[in-house]
C-alpha cells in the first residue's frame, strides 16, 4: 500500500515504534530483508479471554495491520498456552489449567481446547487477522525440551530438588529490559524465597518435583518426567518458527519484568546472540480506581458479556482505537455505551457516502490493493487526509489521531463520496473496522411505519414518544440516526 504514497511524501514513509528495550520510538529497521515476523504471546486458556486480554489482541492486529499497510513480509505468530502458566507469572502455585480442570473434574486438554475455541471465535468478532502460526505448548514439548538442553550445554542451568532451574547470575546482562536491579532482588523484595533456588531470581526450566504433586500432563525428559516452565515455550517456538533472531515480540505490559525477561535469558543463553530486535507491550485495561481486570481475581468482562448487554464487539474495537496502546484505558459501560454510540455514528457517514458511489467497483480495486493513487481521484482530493493518516499511524501507531483524521475526512464536504469510500477503504486496512460490510440491511413493513410515526412524533415534539419507538426498534435490533436529510436506520 505505501509505496503508492510515495509522490505525496517524495520518498517512502518510515514507520517508527516504541522499544520497551531502549525506551524510546525506533525507526523499524527489519533484521533481514523486507521482512516483520512477529512473535505475539498468546492466551492462558483455562477460562474466557476477558476483554483486558482482548484489548492485546486489537494491538497485535492493529500493528500487524500497519506492518503489512507498510509493505513488510509479514509473519505473525501467537502461542497458545496450554501447559505450565502457574498461579504466579514467576514459579509460585499451581498451573492454571491443571487447577481449573481438577475443580471442574475435566480433562485438561478438552477444557484447554474448549476456551481455545471460544477465544478464537472472538477473535473473529472483533476482525482480528488469525495469526499465520498459532503454536499450542502441548505440541512443542521437544522443541523445548531441545532449547534447555543447549541452555544446560552452554552452563547456565543447575539442577536442584528435582528440578532444573536457570541461574541468572551466569547472564551478564540479565533483567535488561525490564532494567531489574539484581542487588536489590536479592534482599527478596519481590520473589518469595525459595531454598531450592541459588537465587530469588532464578527460573525453573523443567518440573519433575513440583510443589503440586499430583500433576497430569507430563512428559519424559532427560531431567526425568515432568512438565516445562512457562517461558521456555515462547522461547523455544519462537525460534523454531521465526529463527533465532527475528523483529518483533509483543505482550501486555505484565510481561516485562518476569515473562519476557526470562524468555530473552533463555533464548540468549542458548544461542549466544542477541535475540528480539523490537519489544512492544500493550498497557492494561483498567477498571474504576485502576483496579486490574483479571481472570484469576475474577472481576472480569468477557466479549460475550458485552454482547448480551447489546453491545456490537467492533464499538469495542472502536473504543480500543481511540485510545493509544500504552496509555492506560479505563473500562466503564458508561464509556463503552459512549463508545458504541461513536461506532454507530461512523457506520451511518459511512454507508451514507457508499450509497451515493459505486460502492463494488471501488471495493474490488481497494481490498485487491488493486489500484492506483489517481484512481478515484484519491490524489487530487485526499492527499493532506493521507499524508495525516501515515503519519499518525508511523508515529508509534497513534490509533486516536488516525481516527480523528477519518472524522475530518468524513466531514470534508469538497471530497466526492467515491473519492471519500475509496480512502476510507484504505484507512480501514488499518484500523479493522470493517468498513465494506457496513449495510442497512432489511427491516419489515412493520418497523419502516414504526419510523415513520417516530419522524412525525419528533416534528410534534413528542419525544417521550419518539424516544420510546428508539427504545422498542433497538430492542429490535435496528439502530436509528437522526441526520439532515432525515432518519436512517439500520441493523445492529
Ligand atoms: P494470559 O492469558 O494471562 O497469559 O494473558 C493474555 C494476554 O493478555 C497477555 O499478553 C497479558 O499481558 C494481557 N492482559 C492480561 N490482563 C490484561 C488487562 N487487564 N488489560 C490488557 N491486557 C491484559
Ligand atoms: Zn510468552
Amino acid at each position: 500500500m505505501i509505496s503508492k504514497f510515495e509522490s505525496i511524501f517524495n520518498r517512502k514513509p518510515e514507520l517508527f515504534l516504541f522499544n520497551t528495550m531502549s525506551q524510546k520510538k525506533e525507526r523499524f529497521n527489519p533484521i533481514e530483508d523486507n521482512k516483520a515476523r512477529m512473535y505475539c504471546c498468546g492466551l492462558t486458556v483455562y477460562n474466557y479471554a476477558h476483554i483486558g486480554n482482548l484489548r492485546k489482541y486489537i494491538f497485535d492486529d492493529t500493528l500487524r495491520r500497519t506492518l503489512e499497510f507498510f509493505e513488510y513480509n509479514v509473519t505473525h505468530q501467537m502461542n497458545v498456552t496450554d501447559i505450565g502458566h502457574l498461579e504466579s507469572d514467576a514459579d509460585e502455585g499451581e498451573d492454571k489449567l491443571e487447577k481449573e480442570a481438577k475443580k471442574r473434574g475435566e480433562d485438561v486438554l478438552a477444557l484447554a481446547r474448549f476456551y481455545e475455541k471460544a477465544f478464537f471465535d472472538d477473535l473473529q468478532k472483533l476482525n482480528i487477522l488469525m495469526p499465520h502460526l498459532i503454536t499450542r505448548a502441548t505440541e512443542h514439548i521437544d522443541c523445548m525440551i531441545d532449547l534447555i538442553k543447549r541452555i544446560e550445554k552452554n552452563g547456565y542451568s543447575y539442577f536442584s530438588d528435582g528440578n532444573l532451574y536457570f541461574d541468572v547470575t551466569k547472564m551478564k546482562d540479565y533483567g535488561k529490559l525490564a532494567r531489574l536491579d539484581l542487588s536489590s532482588l536479592k534482599a527478596g523484595a519481590r520473589i518469595e524465597v525459595d531454598e531450592r533456588k541459588r537465587s530469588p531470581y532464578d527460573f525453573v526450566l523443567w518440573f519433575t518435583n513440583s510443589k503440586f504433586k499430583n500433576h497430569i500432563l507430563n512428559w519424559e525428559s532427560p531431567w526425568g518426567e515432568g512438565f516445562p516452565g512457562w517461558h521456555i515455550e515462547c522461547a523455544a517456538m519462537s525460534i523454531k518458527y521465526l529463527g533465532e533472531q527475528f523483529e518483533i515480540h509483543t505482550g501486555g505490559i505484565d510481561h516485562i519484568p518476569v515473562h519476557h525477561t526470562n524468555e530473552i535469558a533463555e533464548a540468549e543463553a542458548a544461542t549466544g546472540k542477541d535475540w528480539v530486535k523490537y519489544w512492544m507491550h500493550s498497557e492494561f485495561l483498567v477498571l474504576d480506581k485502576e483496579e486490574k481486570m483479571s481472570k484469576s481475581l475474577g472481576n472480569f468482562i468477557t466479549l460475550n458479556d458485552i454482547i448480551t448487554k447489546r453491545i456490537n464487539p467492533l464499538a469495542y474495537r472502536f473504543m480500543c482505537l481511540n485510545a493509544h496502546y500504552r496509555k492506560k484505558m479505563i473500562f466503564s459501560y458508561k464509556a463503552l455505551e459512549s463508545a458504541q454510540n461513536g461506532y454507530w455514528g461512523l457506520k451511518e457517514k459511512v454507508i451514507n457516502e457508499k450509497e451515493k458511489c459505486e460502492a463494488k467497483e471501488i471495493e474490488q480495486k481497494i481490498l485487491e490493493n488493486n489500484y492506483d493513487i489517481n484512481d478515484f481521484e484519491i490524489a487530487r482530493f485526499c492527499k493532506s487526509h493521507i499524508e495525516q493518516f501515515v503519519t499518525a499511524i508511523s508515529d508509534d501507531l497513534n490509533t486516536p489521531v488516525a481516527m480523528s483524521v477519518i472524522f475530518n475526512l468524513l466531514k470534508d464536504n469538497s471530497i466526492p463520496s467515491r473519492t471519500k469510500y475509496a480512502t476510507l477503504l484504505i484507512f480501514d486496512r488499518v484500523l479493522g473496522l470493517g468498513f465494506a460490510s457496513f449495510t442497512r440491511g432489511q427491516i419489515t413493513e412493520e418497523q419502516k411505519k414504526l419510523i415513520e410515526e417516530r419522524e412525525v412524533a419528533r416534528k410534534e415534539k413528542n419525544f417521550q414518544k419518539a424516544d420510546q419507538i428508539r427504545e422498542t426498534l433497538l430492542s429490535q435490533g435496528i439502530v436509528l440516526q437522526d441526520t439532515l436529510d432525515g432518519t436512517h436506520y439500520f441493523l445492529e
